[in-house]
């Protein structure tokens, strides 16, 4: 898989040569390469950022420069907006989103088209509701992912997802964030783009958001872990997608403390319906948000295997 990162504070990445990562990217599994924004800037103080449209503090990561870095990195030639492609840009919104198998978006994006409007803002609405994870990833096809605390939640299917792509290209945002116009266009050019939030506060840039989804997604490149078993079995994974049950290891006693006994027992069946059912009770008390969306079918599946 290659990775590339645009950020302008590119240092921030030296440590994914780190532990596992580093490894990877010794073997070839990877190859990640973390560039500077502000290289593709062409006056004295290299500047990648603007005063709002409209007003307010803070300032907005120009169009321009993202877009002459974007194109070299996807290989495209500038094009204006609506592209020349089929019946212009609000077609392809629409295009997209019913790709994305969103009735709602696609309405959005239908309404935009039929009314002649190329609204970039609807376009970035209709997207923003289509859960990546309703999509799939050609491995031959870069997907281009910008970090956003104000777009979907990065989960653990997302990084599934995209840990069957060839080539992820993560923009990493800084100030009040990038104009709205750039994740717009790079759609309308046929990009697979992608907007997540990796939690519900703000951070500084997205840097750490990259590094977050990086790791996430990368770990489950086959032959990235040493034992491919230890992601098999893990919270938000499998058809289940629970909590993990807790885990202990040797002594049994620790500071007056017993392991469940049941572990100890050497019966795998009893094992495995201990583990299943304090999985089930913490996911209730702690997420029952995803015992809402449990598959109870698949729940029955794996309950009768054991
Ligand atoms: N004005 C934006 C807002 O209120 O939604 C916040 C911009 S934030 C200070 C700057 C950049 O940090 C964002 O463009 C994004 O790249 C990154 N960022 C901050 N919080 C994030 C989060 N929770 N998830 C993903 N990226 C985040």
């Amino acid at each position: 898989m290659r990775i590339d990162i645009v950020s302008v504070f590119p240092e921030y990445f030296e440590v994914l040569n780190l532990s596992l990562l580093g490894k990877a990217q010794a073997k070839g599994l990877v190859e990640v390469r973390a560039h500077n924004l502000r290289d593709w800037t062409h006056d004295v103080h290299h500047s990648v950022d603007d005063t709002p449209v409209g007003g307010g503090a803070g300032m907005v990561m120009k169009p321009e420069v993202w877009a002459e870095c974007l194109d070299d990195l996807l290989d495209l030639a500038p094009a204006e907006f609506p592209m020349t492609m089929g019946d212009g840009a609000a077609t392809d919104a629409a295009a997209y989103a019913a790709t994305a198998g969103d009735a709602a978006a696609g309405g959005t994006a239908a309404a935009a088209a039929s009314s002649g409007a190329v609204a970039a803002t609807d376009d970035a609405a209709a997207a923003d509701t289509v859960s990546a994870a309703d999509t799939r990833v050609p491995a031959d096809r870069p997907v281009l992912i910008f970090p956003n605390p104000s777009a979907p939640l990065f989960t653990q299917a997302d990084a599934t997802e995209l840990s069957r792509a060839g080539h992820l290209l993560f923009g990493c945002g800084r100030y009040e964030g990038y104009d709205a116009r750039i994740p717009t266009y790079y759609r309308a050019q046929g990009v697979d783009v992608r907007e997540y939030s990796i939690g519900d506060y703000v951070l500084n840039g997205g840097e750490v958001a990259t590094s977050v989804m990086l790791e996430a997604i990368t770990r489950l490149i086959p032959g990235f872990m040493g034992n491919p078993d230890s992601i098999v079995e893990e919270s938000y994974t499998g058809e289940g997608a629970l909590l993990e049950h807790r885990q202990y290891t040797k002594p049994a006693t620790w500071r007056g403390m017993n392991v469940p006994e049941v572990l100890l027992s050497g019966d795998h069946g009893k094992v495995d319906r201990f583990r299943r059912d304090e999985a089930l009770a913490r996911t209730s008390k702690i997420r029952p948000d995803l015992i809402e969306r449990l598959d109870c079918q698949a729940l029955g599946k794996a309950d009768r295997k054991t």
